[in-house]
């Protein structure tokens, strides 16, 4: 639903950077945890489009990856698939019953409803594993959010207001996070969350760059989002699907 297949051979993609690995054609080469693959196929997804071909290989082997593409053209499955088979892979912590959670990604999404698609996602591709996802978006209480949290958070979605309420609370240690995703960065900026999104890199003892995968995904590529690329990432490879302005 909603993908175009027709034209996508005729997209232009842009690699740049140091030693990218070659794209892949199909989700059965790519590697995934098979849990997932077959949650893929359930979920009606036969091939990977263009932004999935070349982000699924570049996030599996590990690489920091800033990636400009449309809305529409599948960027969730693109980072979702590849990080939650990297935290399958290096073993999930039982997190249930510690006081304190240690979530392993975090997801920062600039509004609820895209902060909900990426934790729903994440919830279809997970289905039958012991991965568990936890939404927080503000307009809400905070309450039922933090008793989801404390049930065990393997993955953290949030908008940025909402997740420095809850870091605030010290139930959330940001200290084992392995994967750092920036969903439309480019609306996140420009709603003005840029300092919120800095403390929240910053302020909560997150591993520095070059001890965590940094993912960035925006519709355009203008010169703040070079700046916050710039600032998160570690030797990271641009990739370019279609015409993205900036
Ligand atoms: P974006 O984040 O780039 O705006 P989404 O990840 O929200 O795009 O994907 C847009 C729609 O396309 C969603 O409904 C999603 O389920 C669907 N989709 C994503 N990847 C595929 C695929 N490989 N095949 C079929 N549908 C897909
Ligand atoms: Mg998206």
């Amino acid at each position: 639903k909603g993908i175009n297949f027709d034209n996508f051979d005729k997209i232009p993609v842009e690699v740049t950077g140091q030693d990218a690995p070659s794209r892949i054609n199909s989700f059965d080469e790519a590697g995934l945890y098979d849990a997932f693959l077959k949650n893929v196929r359930k979920a009606g997804f036969e091939k990977p489009t263009p932004v999935q071909k070349f982000s699924i290989p570049i996030i599996m082997a590990g690489r920091d990856l800033m990636a400009c593409a449309q809305t529409g053209s599948g960027k969730t499955a693109a980072f979702l698939l590849p990080v939650l088979t990297g935290m399958m892979k290096s073993g999930l912590s039982s997190s249930q019953f510690s006081t304190v959670q240690e979530p392993q990604a975090l997801v920062v999404a600039p509004t609820r409803e895209l902060a909900l698609q990426i934790f729903m996602d994440a919830r279809k591709f997970a289905h039958g594993t012991m991965l568990r996802s936890v939404v927080v978006y503000g307009g809400t209480s905070v309450g039922y959010q933090m008793r989801q949290l404390e049930q065990g958070t393997h993955i953290l979605v949030g908008t940025p207001g909402r997740l420095l309420d809850v870091l605030g609370k010290q139930k959330v240690s940001l200290e084992k996070i392995k994967y750092l995703i920036l969903d439309e960065a480019d609306r996140m900026l420009d709603m003005g969350f840029g300092p919120e999104v800095r403390k929240i890199v910053e302020d909560f003892g997150m591993p520095p760059k070059n001890e965590r995968q940094t993912l960035m995904f925006s519709a355009t590529f203008p010169e703040e989002i070079q700046k916050l690329a710039a600032e998160f990432l570690n030797d990271y490879l641009f990739l370019s699907v279609g015409r993205t302005g900036g």
